[in-house]
């Protein structure tokens, strides 16, 4: 509904991501009562767990590449019964309180990149953000090849665009023809694709199985940690056996493809002169170091390669919610039993509050739904229904899970050993770890803040999400180590126009009704 002051749509609530937690948490609250406007960047809801291929790729099964598939077709099902306005295709790029009203602003752009951008404003009572993750990534001799790809990067690839890496663009478009090759998602592709995948984390079981089940041979998996760490929790391995149960479909998968897994090692070269043609794979001591003398090589055409993954809390950052640290050294979200953030009517659920899947992320976001309905009914918190008691219990349970899967897979702080310092870390800016180590140990700087200050680290288009872990970890290594005790706050959450940045201080100063404010910008004097 338009609010009559500005024209700009307003709702009780505002939700940031269509993943698992922002649908669950938007439908919730529509069934409760409240308007509400669920943004995304994508052109369709799913989020990175429920993508799925566009229409016009003539996916026939897409359901194939998920387990669980039927708990997006629900959420989905409630959304288009429900009256929540979808804005798809629409970047947040920040949230601001608004001047009067005890109201939030959503700022968005949409459009075509470029020219045919439009910046696009949403209000509301209530803000719930469920951002979801990226993926961490530690650099290493090679990574910059084509060829290598991010684990869930290539799990996206084969969800979303029906391609396998290392393959090539397959001829996805087309629907399958009969003798052609067809995966079970109705994918065509070419088969015989070489790809290692590597990293640390479960993620790396559920790449693996799909990419061979899609017809990637995968000569190994290697992980850079043990799973002995989650045997030292049989009660909370007990209460969480449905996770037993997907790990072992994924490990029976593997079997069946025949496929190595390889634990404490790590991928700690890439070979190829202009595309991936092997790499080397080494094992790892307990810190994550290297042996010396047991690298062996594996030929491959593809690297699949991710370490975990880590919150997206730019926008909640810049909002001045707080953070805490999970066991995987991550900065995650600080929120209290009914999802809410530090910052009072803002919300976040999923993998804003630490990494644990989209189950969890469900579970969350309907609490948070729950939550909000509540409070903006003017009602007590809904901690004692029995609905609320039993999500309540569900997360709990599924958050200690998540807790030790973060400790098992910890990056150990060796890892650094195996980048030399020609290996660029940042790759927008192509800033090499040589020049990170310099400004670290000649130049004094103890934070990824200081590194991008004095090398560029971290400026370029991806704004960190690709090495800022690893910026931070180089940066930690200088003496009187520290790693910093909140995550760095980014102001813009998306890139976007300056002309944008402009329209945003000119609508502020004509709403705060500031005459002189706003003659000072027209005259281009108003900071
Ligand atoms: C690359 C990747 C691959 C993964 N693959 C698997 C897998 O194979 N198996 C598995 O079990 N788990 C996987 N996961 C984890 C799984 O996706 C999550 O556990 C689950 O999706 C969490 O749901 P969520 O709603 O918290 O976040 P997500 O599902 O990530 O949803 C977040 C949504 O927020 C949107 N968003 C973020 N920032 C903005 C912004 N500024 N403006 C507008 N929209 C925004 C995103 O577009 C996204 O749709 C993967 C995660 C990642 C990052």
């Amino acid at each position: 509904m338009p609010n009559s002051a500005t024209d700009d749509p307003e709702y009780d609530l505002a939700v940031i991501g269509a993943g698992a937690a922002g649908l669950a948490g938007a439908v919730t609250a529509a069934e409760l009562g409240l308007s509400v406007a669920l943004l995304d960047t994508s052109a369709q809801p799913g989020g990175q767990f429920y993508r799925h291929p566009a229409p016009a790729l003539g996916a026939t099964r897409p359901e194939a590449l998920h387990h669980d598939w039927s708990t997006f077709t629900g959420l989905r099902r409630r959304l288009a019964d429900s009256s929540v306005t979808l804005l798809a295709g629409h970047h947040v790029w920040t949230v601001v309180r608004a001047e009067t009203g005890g109201r939030w602003d959503v700022h968005a752009v949409t459009g075509a990149d470029g020219d045919g951008e439009r910046p696009v404003r949403v209000r509301a009572r209530a803000v719930l953000l469920a951002t979801g993750a990226y993926e961490r990534q530690l650099p290493f001799p090679g990574w910059t090849l084509p060829g290598v790809v991010g684990a869930g990067g290539a799990q996206a690839m084969l969800k979303s665009g029906l391609v396998l890496p290392g393959n090539g663009v397959s001829p996805a478009g087309a629907k399958p023809r009969a003798g052609g090759r067809v995966s079970s998602a109705g994918a065509t592709s070419r088969a015989g694709g070489r790809v290692v995948v590597a990293g640390s984390g479960p993620l790396l079981l559920a790449v693996a199985a799909s990419l061979a089940k899609a017809g990637a041979r995968v000569p190994a998996v290697v992980e850079a940690s043990g799973y002995l760490g989650y045997a030292r929790h049989p009660r909370t391995l007990a209460v969480n056996a449905h996770k037993m149960v997907e790990a072992a479909m994924h490990g029976t998968a593997l079997l069946r493809h025949g496929v190595r897994l390889r634990t404490r090692s790590a991928v700690t070269q890439v070979h190829g002169s202009d595309r991936v043609e092997a790499v080397t794979v080494s094992r790892l001591d307990r810190d994550w170091r290297p042996v010396r003398g047991s690298g062996r090589r594996i030929v491959c055409d593809a690297l699949a390669v991710g370490f975990g993954l880590v919150p997206q809390l730019e926008l909640a950052t810049g909002l001045g919610c707080t953070t805490r640290r999970a066991q995987d050294g991550s900065h995650v979200l600080d929120l209290d039993a009914q999802q809410e953030t530090s910052v009072p009517g803002i919300w976040a659920a999923g993998e804003t509050g630490g990494i644990g899947g989209a189950q969890l992320a469900c579970v969350e976001g309907e609490l948070a739904g729950l939550a909000i309905a509540a409070r903006l009914g003017g009602r007590p918190a809904p901690a004692g229904s029995a609905r609320a008691r039993a999500l309540g219990r569900r997360r709990d349970r599924m958050r200690a899970f998540a807790s030790v899967m973060a400790a098992a897979h910890a990056p150990g702080a060796g890892w650094s050993r195996w980048l030399d310092d020609a290996t660029d870390v940042c790759r927008c800016e192509e800033v090499s770890a040589g020049r990170i180590r310099e400004a670290v140990t000649d130049f004094g700087a103890r934070d990824a803040r200081t590194v991008k200050l004095l090398t560029r680290a971290g400026m370029g288009w991806c704004q960190g999400r690709m090495c800022g872990a690893a910026v931070a970890c180089l940066a930690a290594e200088g003496p009187g180590e520290a790693l910093p005790p909140s995550p760095e706050r980014r102001p813009l959450a998306v890139p976007v126009r300056l002309e944008v940045l402009a329209a945003l201080t000119e609508t502020a100063a004509s709403e705060s009704g500031d005459p002189e404010a706003s003659a000072a910008r027209e005259e281009g004097t108003g900071g």
